[in-house]
C-alpha cells in the first residue's frame, strides 16, 4: 500500500525529523530538500532509505549538526569551506553565491569543501549551477569499500561524480551523475534488503573471491570498479580532488569504529564551475543542444538525466509515492 505525498509535505517532514535531531533549521531544510528531491527524482538509493543513517550519524555524536561552515575566500578563483564535521550540502549553500561571484568574474571557480559529510546523490550539487548558465563537475570521495583495479583489499569510496551543462532551449539541463564502483553501496544495500543478487563482476567477497551475494560483499567483501581499469583511474582522481586537494579525509583515512550505526564518510566535496561564456565558441548552449539533437539522430533510446526528469515531473503533478509503513516510519522519526 502507497501513499502519494505532495513533494512540500515531505521535504517538511523531512525538515522535522532532522531538527528533532539536532540540525540547525536552516541546515535542516536544506537536507530535508535534498533528501526529498532524490526521493521525487527515483533516485531511491538517496531518498528516505538514507534517513536511518543520518539520524543515526547525529546522534551517534559523528557528525555535527549545528555546524557553522567557514568560508576561506583564498584565491580569485578559489573558494575553500571547512564544513567543521557538519553536511556537505551546508557548506555548499554557504559558499555558492561566493562561487557563482567568482566563476562569473574569472571564467572558473573551484570550491573546496573539506571536513565534511555526504550521504546523497551527487546531482542536486550541480543541476542549479547549470540553471544559472555555469557548466560544473564535482566529486566526493566516501569510505573504503572499493578494491582498486588489480588489487586485493579496499582503499577507494564508491567515489562518484557529476556533470551538468545548460542546453539551450531544453527544460533541464544535460546531467550525468554515477558511482565509479561498479555499483552505489546504497543499491548494494537494496539488493540485501530484497534479496536480490547484484550484477556479475560489482563486488568480491572476504576471501577476495567474485560473488553477486549483495550480503558477501556488505560483510567483510568489497566492490570493483567500474570499467576495470579506467573506472579504478577516475576514482583515484576523485580520492586525490575530493581529499587531497580539499585538505578532507582519503576514504581509508576515517575511523568511525567508535561510533555505532554512523553511515556518513567524512572527507570531502570537489566542485569545479566553469562559465562557458568564456570559451572558444559563440554560444556554448548551442553546441550542447546541438549534440543532443546528434545523440538522440545516433538513436539513442535516452539521455543521462531523462529518467529522473520524468520521475519529477510525475511526481510533481500526482505526488511521491511512499509506502504506508515507510512513511510511517518517518513520521515516527518526527516525533521520536
Ligand atoms: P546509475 O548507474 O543508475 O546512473 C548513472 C548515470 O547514467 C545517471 O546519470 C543516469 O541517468 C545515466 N544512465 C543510466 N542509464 C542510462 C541509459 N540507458 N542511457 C543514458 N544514461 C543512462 O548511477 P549509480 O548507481 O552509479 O549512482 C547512483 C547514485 O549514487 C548517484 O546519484 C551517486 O551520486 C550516488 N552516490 C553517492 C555517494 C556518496 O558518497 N554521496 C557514493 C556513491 C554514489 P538517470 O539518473 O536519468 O537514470
Amino acid at each position: 500500500m502507497q501513499s502519494a505525498v505532495a513533494y512540500p509535505d515531505l521535504i517538511a517532514l523531512l525538515k522535522a525529523i532532522f531538527v528533532r535531531n539536532g540540525v540547525r533549521e536552516d541546515a535542516a531544510a536544506i537536507l530535508a530538500e535534498n533528501c526529498a528531491m532524490c526521493e521525487r527524482d527515483g533516485s531511491h538509493s538517496h531518498g528516505i532509505f538514507r534517513m536511518k543513517g543520518y539520524i543515526d550519524s547525529l546522534r551517534s555524536g559523528w557528525v555535527n549538526g549545528a555546524a557553522v561552515p567557514i568560508i576561506e575566500d583564498s584565491a580569485p578563483s578559489f573558494c575553500r569551506i571547512d564544513a567543521e564535521n557538519g553536511f556537505a550540502q551546508v557548506a555548499l549553500a554557504a559558499g555558492r553565491r561566493l562561487a557563482i561571484e567568482k566563476a562569473r568574474d574569472t571564467g572558473v571557480c573551484v570550491l573546496a569543501i573539506r571536513n565534511s559529510h555526504h550521504l546523497s546523490a551527487l546531482w542536486p550539487d550541480v543541476e542549479p549551477f547549470a540553471r544559472e548558465g555555469l557548466v560544473a563537475l564535482s566529486a566526493v570521495n566516501s569510505f573504503a569499500c572499493t578494491v582498486p583495479f588489480d588489487g586485493r583489499s579496499p582503499l577507494f569510496g564508491t567515489n562518484p561524480i557529476a556533470f551538468a551543462a545548460p542546453v539551450r532551449g531544453a527544460s533541464n539541463p544535460l546531467v550525468f551523475d554515477l558511482a565509479t564502483s561498479a555499483m552505489s553501496n546504497g543499491d548494494v544495500q537494496m539488493a540485501a534488503r530484497a534479496g536480490k543478487a547484484l550484477p556479475e563482476h560489482s563486488g568480491v567477497d572476504a576471501s577476495g573471491a567474485p560473488t553477486t551475494d549483495p550480503q558477501a560483499v556488505l560483510n567483510g567483501g568489497a566492490l570493483l570498479t567500474f570499467g576495470g581499469h579506467k573506472g579504478s583511474s577516475i576514482s583515484m582522481m576523485i580520492e586525490l580532488l575530493g581529499a587531497a586537494l580539499t585538505g578532507g579525509n582519503f576514504s581509508f583515512e576515517f575511523d568511525w569504529s567508535q561510533y555505532a550505526g554512523a553511515q556518513t564518510p567524512h572527507t570531502g566535496q570537489f566542485i569545479l564551475l566553469i562559465d562557458p561564456a568564456r570559451g572558444g565558441t559563440t554560444g556554448f548552449g548551442d553546441r550542447a543542444a546541438n549534440l543532443v539533437e546528434k545523440m538522440m539522430g545516433a538513436e539513442v533510446s535516452r539521455l543521462p538525466g531523462d529518467r529522473r526528469n520524468s520521475a519529477r515531473k510525475k511526481a510533481l503533478e500526482n505526488g511521491i509515492y511512499i509506502t504506508k509503513d515507510n512513511l510511517a516510519t518517518l513520521q515516527a522519526m518526527a516525533q521520536a
